[in-house]
C-alpha cells in the first residue's frame, strides 16, 4: 500500500495518519464542512472535503463521497477507525465492489458482530456463555414480561443493533417493563434504524472485562489480554485499565481463551474485542466491536503492540508472526498497569453539558509514562458542537497499578486547558477514589458513588 484514507476525524484519525506515516504511506484526509479548521485536516498529506451539504456528522456517513475521494486521490484502502462507518457492512461491501481494501474484518463478521443477537448466537454456538436472555428478537410486551417473570427482574431490554452506551433500558418491575418496551423500540429505530429489540438479565454489579484480539488472512489469531472498562457513567466508558486488577491468573487465561475460542469459530481477521460481563468467578459474553476501540491505547502500552500499524499491515496479507512480528501467545509481552482517562469537553458541574469554544490556554502534560492522543487538543483551535466531546485520551503506564494512579493524578494535574470546560476535575475525583485505586470499581461505581461528582 502506498496511499490510504481515512474515514474518521478527531484524535483517532490523527492516530492513524501516525501509524500509516510510520509504514511510510501516505496519508488522505476528509472533513466535514464544519470541521474545514479541525486539526486532523491539516494531519494529513492531503485532505477533501467531505459530505457537502450535508449535516455534520452525516457527512462522515456519506459511503459514496467517500469511495469517490479514495478513488480521485489514488488510495488503495480505507482505514473506517471507530464509529461512523467502522461497522457498517454497506461501505464495507461498496469497498469491496470498488476493489479498495476496507482495513477491518471481513463482510460476514460485521454482519454477525454488528448485530447484537446474531453475535450471542455464534458466541453459544462457539461453547461460550452468554447472559440469560431471549434467544432472539422480542415482538411484543408479552414476551418480555414473561421472560421476567421466568428469570426475575431486574431485566434490560437492549437494541439489537445499539452501541455507544445507548439503546438499552433497565426495567426492575413487570410495570417498568411494559412501559420500557415499547419506548425501547421507538428509540431504537430512531437511533439505529431498526426497532428489533431483545431482553437480557441485568446483572447487578459487574466489572466489565474486555478482550484485545488480533486475527491475520492466514488464520493466526493472538489475544493480547483484557481491560477493565467498568467505569463507566451511563454505560458509557470514562477510564479504562489495562490488565484488570484483582482478577486471579486463572480467571483471565478463561476469559481471554474464550474470546480466542469465539474469534477462532468465527475466522475472524484484523483487530476486535470481545466483551464479557464478569461476576465472581462467573463470566458472561455481552458483544464483540469489531473494529479498533478507543481504549486500543492501553494495550499497546502494557504489550508494545502497535495495534492500528497491525490492523494496516494484517489488511496488506501480512503474517501476524512472521512479518509483523507479534510473538506467539504464550509469549506475548504483558508489562505493569496501563490506564486511559477520556478527557472531554463536558461540564461534570453541569450534569456533563458539552461545552464549546476556543481553546485559548492548552498546556498538556509530559514525562515518562504518558501519552497524549489528541484531537483538537491545542491552543487555538475551536471546539464546535457538532461532534462528540472527547479532546484527548491522557494514558499513563508504570510498573504498578499504584504507580500508575499517581502518575495518572500528576498528569489530569499538569493539564492547563481555558476557554472551554472540561471533565478533568471529575476524572481526578475518580482517579483518588479509594474504591478505584482499590481495583474493585464495577459497572455501577460512578453512578452509585455521589462524591464523584462534587
Ligand atoms: P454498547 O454496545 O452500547 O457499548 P454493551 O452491550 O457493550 O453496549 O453494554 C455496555 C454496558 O452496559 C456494559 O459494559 C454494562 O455496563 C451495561 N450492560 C449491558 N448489558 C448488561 C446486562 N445484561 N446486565 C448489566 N449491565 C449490562
Amino acid at each position: 500500500m502506498k496511499k490510504v484514507l481515512v474515514a474518521n476525524r478527531g484524535e483517532i484519525a490523527i492516530r492513524i495518519f501516525r501509524a500509516l506515516s510510520e509504514l511510510d504511506i501516505s496519508t488522505v484526509g476528509v472533513y466535514a464542512q464544519e470541521d474545514a479548521g479541525a486539526v486532523h485536516r491539516f494531519k494529513a498529506d492531503e485532505a477533501y472535503l467531505v459530505g457537502e451539504g450535508k449535516k455534520p456528522i452525516d457527512a462522515y456517513l456519506d459511503i459514496e463521497g467517500l469511495i469517490k475521494i479514495a478513488k480521485d486521490s489514488g488510495a488503495e484502502a480505507i482505514h473506517p477507525g471507530y464509529g461512523f462507518l467502522s461497522e457498517n457492512i454497506e461501505f464495507a461491501r461498496r469497498c469491496q465492489e470498488e476493489g479498495i481494501i476496507f482495513i477491518g474484518p471481513k463482510l460476514e463478521h460485521l454482519d454477525i458482530f454488528g448485530d447484537k443477537i446474531k453475535a450471542k448466537k455464534a458466541a453459544v454456538s462457539a461453547g461460550i456463555q452468554a447472559i440469560p436472555g431471549t434467544d432472539g428478537p422480542v415482538s411484543s410486551v408479552e414476551e418480555v414480561l414473561e421472560f421476567g417473570s421466568q428469570y426475575g427482574y431486574p431485566i434490560i431490554i437492549k437494541a439489537a443493533l445499539g452501541g455507544g452506551g445507548r439503546g438499552m433500558r433497565v426495567a426492575h418491575s413487570a410495570s417498568e417493563a411494559s412501559e420500557g418496551f415499547n419506548r425501547a423500540r421507538s428509540e431504537a429505530l430512531s437511533s439505529f434504524g431498526s426497532d428489533e429489540i431483545y431482553v437480557e438479565k441485568y446483572i447487578g454489579n459487574p466489572k466489565h472485562i474486555e478482550v484485545q484480539i488480533l486475527g491475520d488472512l492466514h488464520g493466526n489469531i493472538v489475544h493480547l489480554y483484557e481491560r477493565d472498562c467498568s467505569v463507566q457513567r451511563r454505560h458509557q466508558k470514562v477510564v479504562e485499565v489495562a490488565p484488570c486488577i484483582n482478577m486471579s491468573d486463572d480467571l483471565r487465561h478463561k476469559i481471554c481463551d474464550a474470546a480466542l475460542q469465539l474469534m477462532n469459530h468465527v475466522g475472524y481477521v484484523n483487530a476486535g474485542t470481545v466483551e464479557f460481563l464478569v461476576e465472581g468467578n462467573d463470566f458472561y459474553f455481552i458483544e464483540v466491536n469489531p473494529r479498533v476501540q478507543v481504549e486500543h491505547t492501553i494495550t499497546e502500552l502494557i504489550t508494545g503492540i502497535d495495534i492500528v500499524q497491525a490492523q494496516i499491515q494484517i489488511a496488506q496479507g501480512l503474517d501476524l508472526h512472521t512479518d509483523i512480528h507479534i510473538p506467539a501467545q504464550e509469549n506475548i509481552p504483558l508489562i505493569g498497569a496501563a490506564i486511559q482517562c477520556r478527557i472531554t469537553t463536558e461540564d461534570p458541574l453541569n450534569n456533563f453539558f458539552p461545552d464549546t469554544g476556543k481553546i485559548n490556554t492548552y498546556r498538556s502534560p509530559g514525562g515518562f509514562g504518558i501519552r497524549l492522543d489528541a484531537g483538537n487538543g491545542f491552543q487555538g483551535t475551536v471546539v464546535t458542537p457538532f461532534f462528540d466531546s472527547l479532546l484527548v485520551k491522557a494514558c499513563v503506564h508504570s510498573l504498578s497499578f499504584q504507580q500508575a494512579t499517581k502518575k495518572m493524578d500528576r498528569a489530569l494535574t499538569e493539564f492547563r486547558i481555558r476557554g472551554v470546560k472540561t471533565n478533568i476535575p471529575f476524572l481526578r475525583n475518580v482517579i483518588q477514589h479509594p474504591v478505584f485505586i482499590s481495583g474493585d470499581a464495577k459497572t455501577t461505581f460512578i453512578d452509585s458513588t455521589p462524591e464523584l461528582f462534587e
